[in-house]
């Protein structure tokens, strides 16, 4: 599980019983469940995830912060900078040298990301609708990494004027997949919105 916001805002958000259950259907609080183990994200820093208990469903959940993705040791800016490239026409060789990242991992987000990119798009789309902005989608591309750049960057903004301030698009992206922007089944399209009516203001504090 996914939330935009950073430790203090978790600790907060826990404390007073503002977060709920990721698990569709459940309808629970999420209470302070100890800590996930201490790890290093590269281009996100040492981060050691707070875990969750849900009062209802008694499952627990590892609150990532929106800098990360699931299972994966770089941070979500340095995967959306591949991303990026990837885009704009550069291969996985060049991107892994701009990246300082072996080529092989490089290449097995650009195959994971046209994997799972219809389930990304349309986890998007359905974002956009819960947070009430309205886009213009992109327009269907046979390229399917160009097509999710375009459509993340175009909620990022979305959001942004929506909410005001700055939305980072990378973080954005890990929030509402939920984490999942590069899991082997792509996002659940339901595991970003564990917040319900909350996302707008967790979101605002912090993306
Ligand atoms: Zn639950």
């Amino acid at each position: 599980m996914t939330v935009g916001l950073d430790g203090a805002a978790v600790e907060n958000a826990l404390g007073s019983g503002r977060l709920g259950c990721p698990r569709v259907g459940c309808g629970g609080l999420l209470a302070r469940w100890g800590w996930a183990r201490e790890r290093t994200v590269r281009g996100a820093g040492r981060l050691q995830p707070r875990r969750g208990r849900c009062i209802g469903c008694l499952r627990t959940q590892v609150l990532l912060p929106a800098s990360v993705l699931l299972r994966r040791a770089d941070g979500a800016t340095v995967i959306g900078a591949a991303l990026l490239a990837k885009a704009g026409g550069a291969g996985h060789r060049r991107i892994a040298g701009q990246l300082e990242r072996p080529a092989s991992t490089v290449r097995g987000w650009l195959r994971r990301i046209v994997s799972v990119a219809e389930r990304v798009l349309a986890v998007c789309a359905a974002a956009a609708g819960e947070v009430g902005v309205e886009f213009v989608p992109p327009a269907p591309t046979a390229e399917p990494v160009a097509a999710v750049v375009e459509l993340i960057g175009a909620l990022a903004r979305a959001v942004a004027r929506r909410l005001g301030g700055s939305c980072s698009p990378w973080r954005l992206a890990a929030v509402v997949t939920g984490g999942r922007l590069l899991a082997p089944a792509g996002p659940d399209l339901a595991s970003g919105w564990a917040m319900g009516g909350n996302t707008n203001s967790l979101w605002a504090a912090g993306l």
